[in-house]
């Protein structure tokens, strides 16, 4: 778009527009979001204390009150103004690196000056180093209650938006939104009162109690917070039950001949999920449930069977997974169950050539192909269902919400108001806190039994500087008859270079084991490539794979039974514990080398530790959890504002729990409050729930 030219005609934004525009960066558009951006913390400014006394004070930060001495711009070792305060009691520097001239001016001698900072010691003694200060006169009457510090986005002062948080706070209705008995069951503050005490609490309100949000005022918020996020998780799940769903009801013999084909009976946690995935389907509004079970815990298997069912009730089913190899091998495993059993399977990826494309779309949209699987490929335009029923999405997680609602979209198109039943996959456990909070709309299905005859894995740390022993080791096991992975160490500032990594790794170690053969994947390869090395792996003609972390999700050689990662100690824990998953498939024992270059951060040795104590995937999530918080956890994007600004979920966990009864009973009894409730607290930022 061109740019307009400012011309007389079209007036410059004015102040106020330009202020608006920045506030509404922020997410604040409305005068009640104004009043619920609440401080961060507090400065205390409604003490002074004497010059010498501050001087005692080095570390914390301190208000002080006297008449400049001194001003003047010095210029070594580097510019600066430099501004010597005096009370009765001694005196202070106050030095500036950034400075306008205008302020040396302010700054004459004998003017009366208010300063705020931290107090450290100087070569000159006591200093401040750009402290807030103003230009006061004598006998200026001091705040009475703490100044509030609030979160600021670019170019808003903190006095811009007291004055607008101040000013929408006389304008809003403050009613409350929970009636007095609620409140006083659940011993909860008033609204308003606590709204008012956060932006202006008075001195004698405990600091500590404000500043780690134990305060009751604090509590009230977080409840009012979390109430809104139940409500809202609630009503979208509501809404999609009022939408219908084609009911796949039949399990007919599609699903029983397949069983029966299996080189394997389902465990009882299969078996289990399975009724409960199949209970849902029979159902006329969509099932939207998470399929949770560890790596290797065999989730494929549920999901075709669960497809089975779809196609045995004349509808199409689609499996879309995060990665071409992962998508690849879905399709020639299940292919491989199904179209003995006469069904047509698609296949359908980014990577196909046009001509390709239009064939498998083709299949898809006359119905020929009972089911789909790909990659998001099968969301982008173009492709059309006959009539689909079900979508499973594997390794949900590593997919955006835009594609997930995408994908369950699909269904809209065809038939009015229905749309497809959802099953997702995971083998990143959601917490119970999460998964009560986020995924509130998802009903969950764990398997929490491995097959049979699986060696659990061995996992020990080693020192980098002792690869040699690694590589004999390695050296060992093909001579066994086993395969190996060998991952190549995280490079994030570069791909690049990670690309580089992976082949130089490649080549010493091809050097390195002259007799064995060492094949390489990455993620810059064409998808034939990959497929070409990963078919090679499979059939043992590869017998060390040099991979990036390519490999990380699904892929699945149970005769690899050795894992070695490279500077394990870049990788996050739930990345490694899903490499590591790459192994103890079959039924020998397991290795999982971790190398470390030393020496360990914190975070890192409580990382390495964790995989070495444990294999349990929930254990991992939970300690996941504990090292990073719930932020990464969802994937700061995919939560959007959803995240919660003001609760913790794992201190504020009893909270969660009254607020989800509250939501359940306000849902029945008062919808007008729940009405109330959630247009203050999410105005019209509810979609970002729905997802
Ligand atoms: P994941 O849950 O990580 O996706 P997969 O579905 O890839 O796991 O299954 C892992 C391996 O276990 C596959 O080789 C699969 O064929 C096998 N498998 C699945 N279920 C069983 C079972 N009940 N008994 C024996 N092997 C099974
Ligand atoms: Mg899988």
């Amino acid at each position: 778009m061109p740019v307009a030219k400012r011309t007389s005609a079209a007036p410059a934004k004015s102040k106020a527009e330009i202020a608006r525009t920045k506030l509404a960066r922020m997410g604040l558009r409305t005068d009640m979001d104004l009043v619920l951006h609440l401080p961060l913390r507090y400065e205390d400014e409604t003490q002074i204390v004497p010059i010498r006394e501050a001087g005692f004070m080095a570390g914390s930060p301190a208000q002080v009150e006297g008449i400049v001495a001194t001003s003047e711009v010095q210029y070594r070792p580097r510019r600066q103004m430099v501004v010597t305060l005096r009370d009765d009691s001694g005196e202070l520097v106050m030095r500036f690196l950034n400075f306008y001239g205008s302020q040396l001016k302010q700054l004459e001698p004998g003017t009366r000056v208010r300063a705020r900072g931290e107090v450290r010691h100087g070569f000159f003694g006591a200093e401040m180093v750009h402290p807030t200060y103003k230009v006061v006169n004598e006998g200026a009457p001091l705040p009475q209650s703490l100044t509030p510090v609030y979160p600021a986005g670019e170019g808003l002062s903190q006095a811009y938006l007291r004055t607008a948080i101040n000013n929408a706070m006389s304008r809003v209705d403050w009613r409350d939104t929970l009636p007095p008995p609620m409140l006083q069951a659940l011993r909860l503050q008033p609204f308003e009162a606590s709204v008012r005490l956060l932006h202006n609490p008075p001195p004698d309100v405990s600091e500590a109690a404000l500043m780690d949000r134990s305060h009751p005022a604090w509590t009230r918020m977080k409840f009012d917070e979390l109430l809104a996020q139940q409500l809202s998780l609630k009503r979208a799940q509501a809404a999609r039950r009022a939408k219908g769903a084609t009911p796949l009801g039949v399990t007919g013999a599609l699903s029983r001949d397949f069983l029966a084909q299996l080189p394997f009976a389902l465990t009882g946690a299969q078996q289990r999920v399975l009724e409960e995935i199949r209970a849902d389907l029979r159902q006329p509004y969509p099932m939207q449930r998470l399929l949770q079970g560890d790596v290797g815990s065999g989730k494929t298997v549920v999901a075709a069977l669960a497809a089975a069912q779809a196609i045995d009730s004349g509808c199409q089913a689609a499996l879309m997974a995060p990665t071409e190899i992962l998508a690849e091998q879905h399709f020639r495993k299940i292919a491989q169950w199904m179209e003995p059993l006469g069904v047509r399977v698609a296949w359908l990826t980014g990577s196909l050539k046009k001509k390709e494309k239009e064939a498998a779309q083709a299949l898809v949209e006359s119905g020929e192909a009972r089911l789909v699987i790909g990659t998001h490929a099968l969301i982008q335009e173009g492709v059309e269902f006959d009539r689909l029923g079900l979508v499973i999405v594997d390794e949900q997680h590593r997919f955006g919400v835009g594609q997930r609602l995408a994908l369950r979209n699909k269904g809209l198109e065809q038939a009015a108001q229905t749309v497809p039943h959802q099953l997702m996959m995971s083998a990143t456990p959601i917490p119970r806190t999460l998964a009560m909070t986020y995924y509130a709309d998802l009903e969950v299905s764990v398997i929490d039994e491995l097959p049979p005859g699986r060696t659990p894995i061995v996992t020990r740390t080693i020192d980098q500087n002792r690869r040699e022993q690694v590589i004999e080791r390695v050296h060992a096991a093909v001579l066994e008859g086993r395969q190996a992975y060998w991952v190549c160490p995280l490079i994030e500032e570069s791909e690049a270079l990670q690309l580089q990594t992976a082949t130089d790794t490649h080549a010493a170690l091809q050097e390195a084991l002259p007799d064995l053969r060492v094949g390489l994947v990455h993620g810059r390869m064409k998808p034939a490539e990959k497929q070409l090395v990963m078919d090679g792996f499979i059939r043992n003609d590869i017998h060390v794979l040099v991979a990036t972390t390519v490999i990380e999700v699904g892929v699945d050689v149970p005769n690899a039974s050795l894992m070695v990662i490279e500077h394990a100690e870049r990788f996050g824990l739930s990345q490694l514990h899903q490499l590591r998953g790459r192994v103890g498939r079959g039924s020998a024992a397991s290795v999982c080398l971790l190398l470390y270059q030393s020496p360990l951060g914190m975070t890192a040795k409580q990382r390495l530790m964790t995989m070495r104590e444990t294999t349990d995937g929930f254990e991992i999530a939970r300690r996941d959890l504990e090292i990073r918080g719930p932020g990464e956890f969802l994937g700061a994007r995919q939560s959007g504002q959803a995240m919660l600004r003001f609760a913790d979920l794992e201190t504020d966990q009893w909270l969660v729990d009254q607020a989800r009864d509250v939501a359940q009973k306000l849902l029945h009894e008062a919808p007008a409050i729940v009405d109330a409730h959630l247009a203050r607290w999410l105005g019209g930022r509810e979609e970002f729930l729905k997802a």
